[in-house]
């Protein structure tokens, strides 16, 4: 796979931009919460094409440097021409798009997907620079790429998204574009995605209605507080979409309940302060809800990780042929050959850095989704570079290199 990687459009090694790092990380905060803290919120910006998620990013990295609080900022979309922020991380100088779908004759869309994935199988790297800024930055900032289901939908979303979260207190931030939502039917259509959104994601949850510059957002507002409002809206609509709306609204009256919501403008920066009170909020969330959630996860994987730990082993001390198995649990099965020294290593309560390397490699979820997704992924690049290799010698065209 690494070797596939080398040759296919992904650099040799994750890279930092240092000079984008944190002059000096102290300084006035947006809130006093932030700065108690001992590692950054991570903000996963997330919303459809051209609603304003790479100009939101922007305006808040901005905002940021002028309170002398610098983000770790991230940039996740290979297809981006230009990146309007200081990005101490841009997948960019990994992976090259156009070289991707030229590689494994992929269209735009294919290609972006399989650029995401290629990164995703270095996000190890990017958690250990971030690690190591922990102590600089306050917020991580992550862009990702303008179509929201490359990320939402894609087994690479995912395996970022679940790295950031069990480490790092994790709040999703959905843009949406409220000039594009004026009418009921499509308002709705956004709230339905936002919904799966955050089912899918199961993170803290922020609605940025941007674009506040063109049309103030308490139409929408009120909408979600009073469903007669709405009602009221959606029958100026005759088409039978308005229908299956107003019943659609009905279910989604529980998710607007709890929901955060902020009125935002990227390109003039209203509504930033209000912004971060509700990131703190959806950070502490994230604390009280789901980081004993996170836990959890981890020591059940640390579990499965352990028993399939025992398994190899004990299959491998058949293949040895040095035991005889029996059916009695390790402890009391009949330890004998070379494998005695692996079986009891784990079992060692007094071996303190032995235990605490075992936990690390046990409790790292990303790794193991990861090392999977590497396989299957891996098949996917050859089978496509085969099919590129024999479309190339039909047409008379030379090979890829
Ligand atoms: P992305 O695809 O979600 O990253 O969207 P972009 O950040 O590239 O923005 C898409 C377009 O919307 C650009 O033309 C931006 O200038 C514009 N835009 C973004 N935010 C705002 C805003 O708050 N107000 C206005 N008027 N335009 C905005
Ligand atoms: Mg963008």
């Amino acid at each position: 796979m690494a070797a596939a990687a080398q040759d296919s459009g992904v650099g040799a090694g994750l890279t930092e931009n240092r000079e984008s790092s944190a002059a000096g990380g102290g300084g006035g905060t947006p809130a006093s919460a932030a700065a108690d803290r001992d590692r950054p919120v991570c903000l996963v910006v997330l919303g459809m094409a051209g609603s304003g998620k790479t100009t939101f990013v922007q305006r808040l990295t901005a905002h940021l440097h002028a309170l002398k609080a610098p983000p770790y900022v991230i940039n996740l979309d290979p297809a981006v021409h230009e990146v309007p922020f200081p990005a101490n991380i841009d997948i960019r100088d990994t992976v090259n798009y156009k070289e991707v779908m030229k590689q494994y004759g992929l269209g735009p869309n294919g290609g972006i997907v399989t650029s995401l994935n290629l990164f995703a199988t270095r996000f190890d790297q990017v958690m250990q620079f971030i690690e190591k800024k922990r102590q600089d930055h306050r917020y991580v900032l992550i862009d990702t790429p303008g179509q929201i289901e490359v990320f939402t939908w894609s087994a690479s979303g995912t395996i970022i998204t679940e790295a950031l979260a069990s480490s790092f207190p994790c709040v999703v931030i959905y843009v949406m574009d409220t000039s594009r939502s004026v009418s009921p039917v499509t308002f709705m259509s956004n709230m339905l995605y936002a919904c799966s959104i955050l089912y899918k994601t199961r993170l803290p949850f922020i609605v940025v209605m941007n674009k506040t510059d063109i049309i103030d957002h308490s139409f929408a507002v009120e909408w979600m507080q009073d469903f007669e409002v709405f009602q009221d809206a959606l029958n100026q609509e005759t088409s039978y979409v308005s229908n299956l709306t107003r019943s659609m609204s009905l279910v989604l009256d529980e998710f607007y309940t709890n929901l955060r919501v902020v009125g935002v403008s990227a390109v003039t920066g209203s509504g930033l302060d209000e912004l971060f009170v509700q990131v703190e909020d959806a950070a502490k969330e994230y604390e009280r809800d789901y980081r004993p959630e996170y836990e959890r996860l981890r020591t059940q994987l640390a579990e499965a990780q352990s028993r399939k730990q025992q398994e190899q082993l004990e299959r491998l001390r058949k293949d040895l042929g040095a035991v005889k198995m029996t059916s009695a649990p390790p402890e009391e099965a009949d330890i004998a050959g070379p494998s005695d020294f692996i079986m009891n290593r784990g079992n060692l309560e007094e071996d303190e850095e032995d235990e605490v390397d075992s936990d690390t490699d046990d409790i790292d979820h990303s790794a193991t989704e990861e090392s999977k997704e590497r396989d299957a992924f891996g098949n996917f690049l050859k089978a496509r570079k085969e099919a590129v290799r024999v479309r190339n010698r039909k047409c008379g065209m030379p090979d890829v290199p």
